[in-house]
């Protein structure tokens, strides 16, 4: 897979690719992240690439010009040309693994104010934005919709499997984990989990998955995909009961 980062601002991107997961990834070649400097893209003595906004008001606009360059000269048939924008559809685990089978993703950082109009009318399939704030830039966006992208890439997490059981993955959070010492401070690592009992472990996994997303996320609740015993459990919850 390959994804390009479209920023006026490489050096911000660069240095979190470059570690760990996804430093790795790159370096086994099971992605190829490139980042690619707006102001290339950009015309004239000075390549500026924002003017003022037409109508006034106060900031910068991206103009138009140096992101449709860039976007014509990297686009690829596959590619899925995607806009950072606190405007567009909500980022979610769903549409990670949706991007993560896709050949070429193209993001675009927007900076200052935000971005000339026809860019989202002409130029990109999608807006996405990650929650509910405005950044500075896109730059942070971009970085979240990789990071959480490549590790769904095959060969990319250590644990073949991991990320089919982690939040969101199910619909659900994730149940709490544990590792050594079996005893900290006085709290000790629930005894299930020291019994060696699979089918027990895993119940009390899913019940707990079940408690902390009602606790957390209720909305997800509505739309997960839960036996009449586990809607029982909830409703038990919504009473003030608590899981084993
Ligand atoms: N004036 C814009 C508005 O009110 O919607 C905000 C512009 S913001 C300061 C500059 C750029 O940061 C945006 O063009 C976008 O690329 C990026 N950005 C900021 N917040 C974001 C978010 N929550 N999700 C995705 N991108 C975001």
């Amino acid at each position: 897979m390959r994804i390009d980062i479209v920023t006026l601002f490489p050096a911000l991107v660069e240095p979190a690719l470059a570690e760990s997961v996804i430093g790795r990834a790159r370096a086994r070649g099971l992605v190829d992240i490139r980042v690619v400097n707006l102001r290339d893209y950009a015309e004239g003595k000075h390549r500026v690439t924002d003017d003022y906004p037409f109508g006034g008001g106060g900031g910068m606009v991206l103009k138009p010009e140096p992101l449709f360059a860039a976007v014509e000269a990297l686009r690829t048939p596959a590619a899925r040309v995607i806009l950072m924008d606190p405007r567009g559809r909500l980022f979610t685990q769903q549409m990670a693994w949706e991007l993560a089978s896709a050949k070429h993703v193209l993001l675009l950082a927007g900076r200052y104010e935000g971005v000339d109009e026809r860019v989202s009318e002409m130029l990109v399939d999608d807006a996405v934005s990650i929650g509910d704030y405005v950044l500075t830039g896109g730059e942070l966006p971009a970085l979240v919709v990789t990071d959480t992208v490549v590790r769904l890439l095959p060969g990319v997490l250590g644990c073949p499997g991991g990320a089919e059981r982690e939040s969101f993955a199910g619909g659900l959070l994730e149940p709490p984990q544990y590792t050594r010492p079996e005893e900290f401070r006085g709290a000790r690592v629930p005894a299930v989990l020291l019994s060696g009992d699979h089918a027990h472990i895993e119940r009390w996994r899913r019940v707990q998955a079940l408690y902390r997303t009602w606790r957390a996320r209720p909305d997800l609740l509505e739309r997960a995909d839960l036996t009449e015993d586990e809607r029982r459990l909830v409703d038990g919850f919504k009473r003030g009961e608590k899981p084993e």
